[in-house]
């Protein structure tokens, strides 16, 4: 077949990387987003006239995005300024109670030490190793397989990689794990909310998911103006090597013919060929009919009750007063389990959520470099039920309240009425992204099957391709960066042999 044409629906990370590796291997390409501008949920919103990063603002694993850069012809330095962080995360428990861990493990256990003791300190070194062990073993077998399952872990894995397997406690749970390292318990919390980076709770998450405490100690960065100049600096980098794309487009229907996909039908009934279709939306809109019958068999969507987390939100400009913010801070409940309860039991959103703020003026000090108002994001854990509840502004209300009480008890002090701020719900991240019921990281990795169960890039319906957090290797910016690219070598392969 001579230059097959794919069609990508979404400008997301995956879609974005899905679109110049297949332009790499001479496929013609055409994006087609319903949003004005690339990003998907790396977006600013506008406040005061300000723009605030008010999607992912813990940028890691910058490997994925050298890879990425490189397999275009280029280098990620020459289109983004990317600065080290040395401070990773500043946590608060109270006025009295800080604890801050580094880039550099050494002061880290130095702060832990110090905080919790010199056993803890000791412990937090052995959990490290491990974390890092279980990133180890599972980089090759799992995060960069297309499709990896249970079986094919052990297989690949090979005799000693059976020990390895074996020793990362697949079927244990995170919170559990994390009890047998950590005696104190503001320890434990600290590292057990590793497991909402892609939306779960550490009380049903795997102890596998400790690899993401490596991951972080791998390097967090802060991209120079903001998250959305990763999407952006991919977008330009496309389109200069002649991917086309068009905004505003949402895309109502992806069609096949004799069973094969065939192209796609835009919102205004004008359709579209194509050879191929990369979907980079959340699979539950496929499986839910939202792009038409005939790929809803496509794929097998997150039922409600599976999905991840979603978030309450403000987008603040604001002048805080009493708290030495730094760039990324976190302010704790003083019952995890009951905020885990709230959202996955109840349904609701928690009596005393646990508070994010991202400082997204301030590097490592608490010095923000400007007078007056600064740029916040502050976010709490909500329950994915945005599609069913409609939030009360008296639920709002109540959950904003014990959200800044709880900032006030740790001495950081926000007035809201004084400070221009956008609220975001679940119902709001449903709308902006369909069928998710607001869930931000696809389905919930809760028990030790569930990452197994998130489909890889080929779907049931030939021609049609997934690429996204809610598919292989799952949510947050580097893995769906790299599920667009294993979408994209999916093809090529499907191509290249007789299943085409
Ligand atoms: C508040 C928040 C905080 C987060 N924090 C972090 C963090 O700190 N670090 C981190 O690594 N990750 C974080 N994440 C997760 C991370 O942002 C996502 O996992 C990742 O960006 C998902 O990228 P994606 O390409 O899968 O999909 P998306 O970003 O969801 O992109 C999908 C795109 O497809 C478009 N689309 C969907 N359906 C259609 C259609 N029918 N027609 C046309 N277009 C369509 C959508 O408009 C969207 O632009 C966070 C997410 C949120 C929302």
């Amino acid at each position: 077949m001579q230059n097959p044409k794919a069609i990508i629906v979404g400008a997301g990370i995956a879609g974005l990387s899905a679109a110049l590796e297949l332009n790499r291997q001479g496929i013609e390409v055409l994006v087609l987003e319903k949003a004005a501008t690339p990003g998907g949920k790396i977006r600013e919103v506008m406040v005061d006239g300000v723009p605030i990063d008010s999607g992912p603002t813990v940028f890691t694993m910058r490997w994925v995005f050298d890879e990425l850069f490189e397999s275009a012809g280029t280098r990620l330095d020459d289109h983004l300024c990317l600065r080290p962080l040395q401070i990773l995360a500043r946590h608060a428990w109270s006025e009295d109670e800080r604890l801050d861990l580094f880039a550099d493990p050494e002061r880290s256990a130095a702060a832990i030490g110090e905080f919790a003791g010199p056993g803890e300190a000791r412990r937090f070194k052995e959990f490290c190793q491990r974390a890092r062990r279980t990133y180890r073993t599972l980089e090759n077998t799992f995060i960069r397989d297309s499709r990896p399952t249970p079986a094919g872990l052990v297989s690949r894995s090979g005799l000693r990689g059976i020990g390895d397997l074996i020793r990362i406690s697949p079927y244990d749970t995170l919170w559990h794990a994390l009890g047998r390292h950590f005696h104190n318990p503001r320890l434990r919390q600290l590292f057990g909310r590793y497991s909402t980076y892609c939306g779960s709770s550490p009380y049903q998450a795997p102890a596998t998911l400790m690899l993401i405490t490596h991951v972080e100690q791998e390097g967090v960065w802060s991209v120079e103006g903001g998250m959305s100049r990763l999407p952006e600096a991919l977008y330009k980098l496309a389109a200069a090597q002649g991917v086309q794309f068009l905004f505003n487009t949402p895309v109502s229907r992806i069609n096949a013919r004799a069973g094969r996909v065939c192209g796609v039908t835009l919102d205004e009934n004008e359709s579209l060929d194509a050879d191929l279709v990369v979907f980079n939306g959340d699979i539950g809109a496929l499986s839910r009919g939202r792009l038409g019958i005939e790929v809803a068999g496509a794929v097998q969507g997150p039922e409600p009750g599976q999905r991840s987390l979603s978030a309450l939100t403000w987008s603040l400009k604001a002048a805080p007063q009493g708290f030495p913010l730094i760039r990324h801070n976190v302010f704790f409940s003083s019952d995890y389990q009951a905020e885990f309860r709230d959202i996955f039991e109840h349904h609701r959103l928690p009596k005393e959520p646990t508070v994010y703020i991202c400082a997204q003026d301030r590097q490592d000090d608490d010095c923000h470099g400007q007078s007056g108002a600064e740029r916040l994001l502050c976010l709490v854990n909500a329950p994915p039920i945005g599609d069913q509840h409609h939030y009360k502004p008296t639920e709002i209300a109540q959950c904003e309240e014990s959200t800044f009480r709880l900032l006030a008890r740790c001495g950081l002090k926000i007035d809201l009425n004084e400070s221009p701020h956008l609220i975001t719900t679940p119902t709001d991240f449903e709308h902006l992204f369909p069928a998710t019921g607001g869930a931000l990281y696809g389905r919930a990795s809760h028990g030790w099957r569930a990452s197994f169960d998130r489909p890889g890039s080929r779907s049931q319906v030939p021609g049609l391709y997934l690429a996204g957090g809610s598919v292989h290797p799952g949510a947050g910016v580097p893995m769906a960066t790299l599920s667009g690219r294993l979408a994209a070598r999916t093809v090529i392969q499907d191509l290249t042999s007789r299943k085409w």
